[in-house]
């Protein structure tokens, strides 16, 4: 797949996507589909191109992301930019699976479309953003959705989701991301009275207290939580009513039970997570801080109050250790869409025809740009984009890491299935 290697090959590390956006304006272009380069910032261009509806029929937006995070070419097979293609027909490097792979998929459904000479009947559009890994420099989509209210589109296909997998009972389901939680990172202080180090009974020291509280947070896994995303997780691998029939930790437990991946992820997305991180103690060796603290990054469910984080925390730290809490920085909430819809159901269909899988709707533990789209918008906006060659654990491996790699078989596996979509959605 000629335009993922050309992708993949220019080095856009978070900072520097503005070339991206040309090379796609210019393939675009060869299809028959014009494009427009917006940008705050002139290395940081977005793309969007359109091939507009005939009528008022629903609107779909393939969207992703121009950026990468670094890659130190000490720790690769191939270079990271140099976009090897294997004898066995893996193609490396820097993007492959984050999500380079997709946007070339993505823009090569658009352009077949148009080179079909197709209309839908609404929009179908192409987002490509810059700044997603980041996000702090306020020029990708953060940005986009306030200057460019026409980018409200009624579905949107983002990264998230697509890897298949068997689960013990011989049942073969397949990733679909609905939504993505959000982050409320919490400050817990323990508090004690200072000493002098030599005599370590006088005073309180707050660091030994410290260390009771995190005992008591342990890793910080979630308590399930009954919200209407983690019980569409839960029944869509257990059948309607499980959580009802089962009770919810029963259910998750189950759920647990059917492949080590879920036994990790799942427990991740049921509730609010508090993994303990930042540490701050004393500022000199030789006194016994007052007050000693850990920062908790928490992940929450979307609807998920700060207040209801700190009571979270509370129940979990007990009383025997006084101590004090803060937010560490404002909350970010995440949001989900329905698992039901027109959308969904050419996902299913597509699915269970192609891959022979079931869907399995979950949470996305991080972030992607569908949460602005989704809040600006309202948007219905999925993560899925199919792989089928590429084992699971190469996919989920490559994120973020050395050696990121996919098989081309699933670029063109996801075009086709990008291109259906949009026939089936926009007629
Ligand atoms: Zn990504």
């Amino acid at each position: 797949m000629a335009l993922a290697v050309e992708l993949i090959a220019i080095d856009s590390t978070n900072g520097n996507e503005t070339v991206v956006a040309e090379c796609l304006a210019a393939y675009l272009s060869a299809n028959g589909v014009e494009s427009e380069l917006i940008a705050r910032e002139p290395a940081r261009a977005n793309l969007v191109a359109r091939i507009p509806g005939t009528g008022d029929g629903p609107s779909l937006a393939f969207v992703g992301h121009s950026d990468v995070v670094p890659a130190d070419p000490r720790d690769w097979t191939h270079p990271p930019f140099a976009a090897v293609i294997d004898d066995t027909g893996y193609l490396w490097g820097r993007g492959a699976v984050d999500m380079k792979n997709e946007v070339a998929a993505r823009a090569a459904a658009m352009a077949s479309l148009a080179r079909a000479g197709w209309r839908g009947t609404g929009d179908l559009l192409l987002v490509v953003v810059a700044d997603e890994e980041d996000g702090s420099a306020f020029v990708g989509m953060n940005w986009l959705v306030d200057e460019r209210p026409d980018l409200a589109t009624t579905y949107a296909l983002n990264e998230g989701g697509g890897f298949p997998f068997a689960l013990v009972d011989g049942r073969r389901v397949v990733e679909v991301s609905i939504g993505e939680k959000g982050t409320c990172p919490v400050r817990v202080d323990a508090i004690g009275e200072a000493g002098h180090a030599s005599t370590p009974t006088l005073g309180d020291n707050a660091v030994p207290l410290l260390g009771r509280l995190l005992a008591r947070l342990g890793q910080g896994v979630a308590e399930p939580l009954d919200h209407p995303a983690v019980r569409v997780m839960l029944e869509s691998l257990l059948g309607d009513g499980a959580v009802e029939r089962l009770g919810l930790v029963e259910a998750l437990r189950q759920a647990c039970a059917l492949h080590p991946t879920l036994a990790e992820s799942l427990p991740a997305v049921a509730g609010t997570t508090m993994a303990p991180t930042l540490l701050h103690g004393s500022t000199a060796r030789n006194v016994m801080p007052a007050r000693a603290g850990v920062e908790l990054d928490c992940r929450i469910l979307p609807g998920t109050t700060e207040a209801e984080v700190l009571d979270a925390v509370r129940l979990r730290l007990g009383d025997e250790v006084a101590y004090e809490l803060s937010l560490a920085e404002p909350a970010v909430h995440g949001n989900a869409s329905v698992a039901e819809g027109p959308l969904w159901d050419v996902v299913r269909d597509w699915s269970l025809a192609t891959l022979g899988a079931q869907m399995f709707p979950t949470l996305c533990s991080g972030f992607t740009d569908s949460v602005y789209l989704r809040r600006s918008f309202g948007t219905v906006a999925y993560g899925f984009s199919p792989f089928s060659t590429t084992p699971t654990e190469v996919v989920e491996a490559g994120y973020h890491n050395a050696d990121e790699r996919i098989h081309i078989d699933d670029i063109a596996l996801s075009a086709d299935f990008h291109t259906h979509a949009a026939r089936t959605l926009l007629g």
